[in-house]
Formats: C-alpha cells, structure tokens, sequence
C-alpha cells in the first residue's frame, strides 16, 4: 500500500488547466467524487499516481490537516485501492464538470497497474495463526510458525505483506487492534489488515483457498 502524502502546489501547469486553486465546496466524507488532477502533469512527477487516476471517481474518507488559510486537502480512495490526499478543487460531483474534457494521454491501464505496488495477501486463522474455533476478537491462536517464518522472509526481501481477514468484517476498531497486537507480540511490523480483496493483491495465502488455473476452471 503506498503511503498517502500531500501534494504541494508545484507551479504552472505545462499543458494548461487550473493550478490547484482554491475552492469551497462542501465536501462530505463518505461520499463519492470525480477526481480531476490540477498540478504538474509529468510522468516524472512525484504526483504522477495522481495524475494518472484524473478522471475516476474517488470516495472521500477524511479530511487532511492543513494550516489555517491553505486549500482544503482531503484523503480519498480510488477504486484500484490507491488512497491518497487531493486538494478540494480537485473533487467534482460529476464528470461534467471537468475542466480539462481529456483524461491523461497514452497512460491506460496497464500503466497505473505497473505503478501499483504488488503486495502478497495472507489470512489470519487457520494460515498464520492456528485456527481452534471462534472464541471472540480478542483471541487468535499461537502462530503457525511455517508461515510465521514465510512472511518474515517475504518482508525482509521487501515484500508488502496484507493480513486478509474476515475477522475485520465487523467494522470495530477493537479487532483490528487485537490483530495489530497479536503481530507485535510474534516479531511482526505494523501490516495492513483488510478483509477487501484489491487489484494489488498479487498472491493469496488462504487455508480455504483452491487454486484455479487462469481463464480455464481447472482446479
Ligand atoms: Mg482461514
């Protein structure tokens, strides 16, 4: 998962549009947006992961912290997962009110994909943690140390590693925190925890999981 950071506002804009102009709009979190990219458009650009998500929509999921009397930022999710900060004049209600009518050229698809930081996907119970039936939250089993071992070697040769679980379906912060402590306690950085399934999830590790070869239903 990429580290959201704020853009700044860079100068003028080679190909015209606006520059990161300041607008009040009444954003509200939770809400869906189209996202219309307003600064320096370089595929060399450090804000190019924003410049070739122009023209997609975006779901607000917080508001960023900025100084008194500097444009309004907020954090947002695209629908290939990327979260990431945009200033306010870059949330529009629908795709009529883009200013520029023309997406980013010649990027496409496979572009954004290749920018998108691959990341291995391992369940909780019955895959990391030994699975003896649900006891609540706040109890997850002692560590199945072959794969314990697998995702300490996946992040020392600088694998992103995702815990997918089920367990977060319930929406409480308790049990992701019970999940995060678990970790600490058996030598494992701060991971993502997520039971969504995401474009960037190049590899899934799941005691329930069948392999399928692809596009033929082989099992
Ligand atoms: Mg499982």
């Amino acid at each position: 998962m990429q580290s959201p950071f704020k853009r700044k506002i860079v100068g003028a804009n080679p190909t015209g549009g606006t520059i990161c102009s300041y607008r009040v709009n009444g954003i509200k979190i939770g809400e869906r947006y189209w996202f219309e990219y307003h600064c320096n458009e370089s595929p060399s650009s450090a804000h190019a992961q924003w410049w070739y998500r122009s023209h997609r929509p975006v779901v607000i999921l917080r508001q960023a912290e900025t100084d008194p009397g500097e444009p309004l930022v907020f954090t947002v999710k695209f629908e290939d997962g990327f979260e990431g900060d945009v200033f306010e004049d870059e949330l529009l209600k629908s795709p009529d009110e883009f200013e520029r009518p023309d997406p980013p050229k010649a990027v496409g698809e496979a572009v954004v994909e290749a920018l998108l930081d691959e990341s291995v996907a391992v369940d909780l119970d019955g895959t990391l943690a030994k699975d003896s039936g649900w006891k609540g939250p706040e109890h997850i089993g002692e560590p199945v140390k072959p794969t314990l071992d697998l995702v300490k070697k996946l992040l020392d040769d600088g694998e992103d590693v995702v815990i997918f679980t089920a367990r977060v379906h319930d929406g409480e912060k308790s049990t992701k925190e019970h999940i995060a402590q678990w970790l600490k306690d058996h030598d494992l950085p701060a991971l993502e925890i997520t039971n969504e399934k995401r474009p960037d999830m190049e590899k899934f590790y799941d005691d329930k999981a069948i392999a399928v070869e692809k596009n033929k239903g082989k099992f």
